[in-house]
């Protein structure tokens, strides 16, 4: 009998060095990979190393004598540690299934109960009427029956997981075999607990328990290893996914479209098909954009997507080119036949788009050609249908199926970019001034700065006529650049030459203001010019405010903070009411030209222009009225308390050198 409890402490001593040899070893894999289960298997494993040195120093025949207070304490620690062990175990393995991490609360109940349960054995060997066999029963009984039930409801929690791997398979039969083994001892041991037999059976299973210990640390092994490499190729694929796809609808992206449309061409001509190279394009998408908030149009873009993917016209090719523009190819056998798929395409798109709580509608317009009919390479077509899209857009047709005609247009556009691309280069645009009269002092309240465009052949060109090229050509945001930096060299200039600061109000587009470098944008040029904030006033029209009024309260705010004035432009074109606008920290509201134009003569203008001017002065923001072009209108709103006007009648929009005469003047 001494040689087995030799050989038995020589095992746990052993045990325990091996546990806690791999509980380190799993900390290192915790500290690389930060998962939470491999945590809780690094600790049920130093649990295991702690219960088995208890065990190693405890002295056997504790259960049938008096219990010396060390060994009480051993016990306790052995009890505690065990089933530390087993919950870190099952939590480990519930957080490594589900991906869920466990709050601290949780983890603190855990231990709760593991202490509760030793706590009992103690009880049991503390109260010294409770019989040696009621120690036993809670010591061992109780012990293998609870590690029992808990490894069969392990098994059984692995054996309803979705995800089967080779480690969840493992884990699953050694749970139940493990689960097996404890709930039999338990019974057992009520049963047989005096007998020889049994007392050989427990020394059996102290060193099968060792064994299979060692084996579920193993286990522990493999499945972290698979589990990361499972992650690693996970994250892979998503990568390559994504490099081939649009990330935000999830479709082809474009060069991917194209190579899907190359591999779809030899095919059709093969089957003798004809392929219809659809380019659909959202019509006024920068309105829903504007008008619902960006993450509405991304909603929107991925529903269309899915819409085109899922069609019943089974497409061989959806991608998305740009923005709202999208790549639909099917095979058309007859006219009849795609006037319908045309028909349905437009169906889909039109039909309702519900987004909190709203229901948004939109329309597209469809530029189309054909394989191998129009072109042989994917690029080709693809230029031939944007040029039939177009022609749609330009003549608000639905449909439209290019014609050779086209051709000349589509390289117009072309031009056209190279042309306003070279007017920046060239410094072809100017800028030219329209001083703003505040009425309450007479004086000079600030110019406004107007783009033209010095062309060298067509000469002086207006704003509403390159201004829809730019913004179609997307380069809005580098227009705003370019007239911010001329406006502060102006501020700059007149400070120079004639020692006086004018304020500077300049247009800002939607995209501009939602571009976050714009803030230290202006405040470079800022430094860079060395003028003070307070002289540049920038004007955004109502509904680039209104588009997402949490960035643009966000922008105005730091602009305000940096002393920089804000307006509304043309206010009342939008639909925004002047409730919303008070909110915004902005420093004044320009009415529309519209209002004034009959303000003298119309009686229902007049009323809207007076209340405007209440409802902002209640709001504790300026108006100024623009478009004023006599004197008529001039002193009506000055008698109604407008605080300053803009328009032909006190100058018209001037060039450099006439508005340095008038500054000199004034
Ligand atoms: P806006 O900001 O409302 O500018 C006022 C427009 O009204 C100017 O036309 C100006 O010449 C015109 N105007 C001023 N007073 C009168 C008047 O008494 N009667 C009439 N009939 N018109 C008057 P413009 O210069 O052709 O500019 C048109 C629009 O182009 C501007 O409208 C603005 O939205 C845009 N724009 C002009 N310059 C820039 C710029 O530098 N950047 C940006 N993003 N947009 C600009
Ligand atoms: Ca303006
Ligand atoms: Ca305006």
């Amino acid at each position: 009998m001494t040689e087995h409890i030799l050989a038995q402490r020589y095992l746990f001593s052993v045990e325990a060095i091996v546990f806690s040899l791999l509980s380190l070893w799993l900390w290192l894999f915790y500290r690389g990979y930060g998962r939470q289960y491999v945590k809780f298997w690094t600790f049920s494993l130093i649990a295991l190393a702690c219960s088995y040195t208890s065990l190693a120093l405890q002295d056997n025949a504790i259960i049938w004598s008096s219990t010396p207070f060390s060994q009480l304490i051993l016990l306790t620690l052995e009890q505690l540690s065990k089933y530390s062990y087993l919950f870190l175990l099952l939590g480990g393995v519930h957080s490594a299934v589900s991906n869920i991490s466990f709050s601290n609360k949780r983890v603190l109940s855990f231990v709760f109960f593991a202490s509760l349960l030793s706590l009992l054995t103690l009880m049991a060997f503390l109260l010294a009427d409770i019989s040696l066999f009621n120690r036993f029963y809670i010591h061992v009984s109780l012990q293998n029956f609870i590690f029992g039930c808990c490894f069969l409801f392990l098994s059984f929690y692995l054996l309803t997981t979705k995800k089967k791997h080779f480690s969840n398979i493992t884990l699953m039969i050694f749970a139940l075999i493990i689960g097996l083994r404890y709930l039999l001892y338990s019974f057992a041991s009520i049963l047989f607990m005096g007998e020889e037999s049994f007392a050989d059976a427990t020394y059996f299973l102290t060193f099968f328990d060792a064994g299979s210990n060692t084996v579920l640390a193993f286990i522990m092994l493999i499945w972290m290893q698979s589990s990361e490499r499972y992650t690693a190729i996970n994250a892979v694929r998503r990568a390559q996914y994504l490099g081939k796809h649009d990330s935000l609808t999830g479709v082809l992206n474009r060069e991917q479209a194209l190579e899907k449309l190359e591999t779809e061409m030899p095919k059709a001509l093969q089957t003798d098909q004809r392929l219809c190279i659809c380019l659909i394009d959202m019509k006024r998408f920068k309105f829903v954009n504007d008008t619902y908030g960006l993450k509405t149009g991304d909603y929107i873009l991925g529903e269309i997507a899915n819409r085109l993917t899922d069609s019943v016209l089974m497409p061989k090719v959806v991608g998305r080119l740009s923005g709202d523009s999208f790549l639909f190819v099917i095979e058309t056998p007859n006219q009849q036949q795609l006037d319908n798929s045309l028909e349905h395409i437009h169906q889909l798109i039109a039909r309702p788009y519900e987004y909190n709580a709203q229901n948004i509608i939109i329309s597209c317009s469809i530029g189309y050609c054909f394989y191998p009919k129009h072109a042989d390479l994917a690029e080709d077509l693809l230029q031939k249908a944007n040029l039939a899209l177009h022609h749609a857009e330009n003549n608000h047709l639905a449909s439209v199926l290019f014609i050779d005609g086209m051709h000349t247009q589509g390289r117009k556009l072309i031009l056209v970019e190279q042309e306003i691309k070279q007017a920046f280069t060239n410094n072809e645009l100017i800028l030219h001034f329209q001083p703003q009269l505040n009425l309450i002092t007479n004086r000079l309240e600030g110019v406004e700065a107007l783009v033209r465009w010095q062309h060298p052949e067509k000469g002086l060109l207006a704003p509403d006529q390159f201004l829809p090229d730019i913004e179609s050509l997307g380069l809005n945001n580098k227009l705003d650049n370019y007239v911010l930096d001329k406006a502060c060299q102006a501020i700059a200039h007149w400070h120079e030459k004639y020692k006086r600061r004018v304020t500077i109000a300049i247009n800002m587009s939607a995209m501009e203001f939602q571009n976050p470098k714009l803030i230290n944008n202006i405040q470079s040029l800022l430094f860079k010019y060395n003028i003070p904030p307070k002289y540049i006033d920038l004007e955004i029209t109502e509904n680039v405010v209104m588009t997402d009024i949490n960035t643009a309260m966000d922008t105005i705010i730091i602009l305000q903070n940096m002393g920089i004035k804000v307006s509304i432009d043309d206010f009342g074109t939008g639909y925004s009411s002047l409730a919303y606008l008070r909110a915004l920290p902005i420093d004044k509201i320009k009415i529309d030209r519209s209002f004034i134009t009959e303000v003298t003569i119309n009686d229902s203008d007049l009323t809207i222009v007076k209340s405007m001017i209440e409802l902002s002065h209640g709001l504790g923001k300026r108006v100024l009225a623009e478009g004023v072009e006599n004197a008529d209108q001039l002193n009506l709103l000055r008698n109604i308390g407008c605080d300053a006007v803009q328009g032909y009648f006190i100058s018209r929009p001037l060039d450099e050198s006439s508005i340095a005469k008038f500054l000199k003047r004034k």
